[in-house]
């Protein structure tokens, strides 16, 4: 849609631009791929601030692991081309899939904005999570600050972030891309938006990690040195949840739907990563 209210569209080409562009005013946003910024009224908003100008590397495969550019579109991810003993690389086509998208919105939404936006259903939190993600925040007074991507979403359309800053990046660790990896989704329609998404991992010493998203507000992770009794997670789950952020409750899914779906796909996971 058309938003209105827009007075000026800043293209920024380097840090200091984005600094002096980006100063924490709340009628100014940052601009990504503009899918979500666009898909609602935003009358609060006076000015847009478009990244995709920095032209950052989409992405960059190192011995340390995967660097993902807050500018990364969606669609590239698929074709990353990484190591073959990268096994955890399946998530990246069944995430990008989870994301109720065409692929003309898949090849302008970028990884960062799909973070940012913090929708439960927001696949690539889900993907980035379940990976041991860090975001790379580019701080309003110039310096950096580090934060795990499970922290860095706190809620529905809620993050970590400061006024006037950005993400930059997101790196996923060679330890979990070697993981062995279980994925499970359901929504309520065959192409509706994500109510319950888990990820199981399995790393190459045993250790174990379910991801819990878009049943929840924020994604909540368990980690165990090795793969634990179904029964012993599900519980877990279900006393975390229940404890903290409680089950989402939407027009896309029943909190009740939401939590069986969820506490079955993790017993599930556990069966297969066994
Ligand atoms: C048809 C359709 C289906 C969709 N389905 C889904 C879905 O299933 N799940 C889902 O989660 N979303 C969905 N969306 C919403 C949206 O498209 C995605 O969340 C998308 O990934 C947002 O990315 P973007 O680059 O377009 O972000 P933008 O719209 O450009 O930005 C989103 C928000 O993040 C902020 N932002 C962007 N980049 C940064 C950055 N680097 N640092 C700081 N802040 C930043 C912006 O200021 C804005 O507040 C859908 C949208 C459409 C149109």
């Amino acid at each position: 849609m058309d938003l209105n209210t827009i007075e000026t569209i800043i293209p920024v080409r380097d840090r200091d631009a984005l600094r002096r562009a980006h100063d924490g005013d709340p009628t100014t946003s940052v601009l990504a791929g503009g899918t979500w910024l666009f898909s609602l009224p935003q009358p609060h908003l006076r000015t847009l601030v478009d990244l995709t100008t920095l032209d950052w590397e989409p992405f960059t495969v190192t011995d340390a692991g995967l660097r993902l550019a807050a500018t990364c579109p969606i669609g590239a991810l698929e074709s990353i081309p990484v190591p073959t003993d990268w096994t955890a690389r399946a998530l990246f086509r069944q995430c990008t899939r989870a994301l109720l998208a065409s692929y003309k919105v898949r090849s302008v939404a970028t990884v960062g904005g799909n973070v940012c936006a913090a929708l439960p259903a927001g696949a690539m939190t889900s993907l980035t999570a379940a990976l041991d993600g860090v975001a790379e925040l580019w701080v309003a007074d110039g310096g950096i600050r580090r934060v795990p991507v499970a922290e860095f979403v706190t809620g529905d359309n809620r993050t970590a972030l400061e006024p006037g800053e950005v993400l930059r990046a997101i790196d996923l660790p060679v330890t979990a891309l070697r993981a062995t990896t279980s994925f499970r989704r359901v929504a309520l329609a065959r192409l509706g938006r994500s109510a319950s998404l888990v990820v199981g991992r399995r790393e190459e010493d045993g250790g174990f990690t379910l991801t819990v998203t878009a049943s929840t507000p924020y994604p909540l992770v368990f980690s165990h040195p090795s793969v634990p009794d179904p029964r012993t997670l599900v519980a877990e789950v279900e006393e975390r949840v229940e404890a903290g952020p409680g089950w989402f409750d939407d027009v896309h899914g029943a909190p009740d739907w939401r939590r069986a779906t969820t506490l079955r796909f993790a017993a599930e996971i556990v069966e297969e990563l066994s």
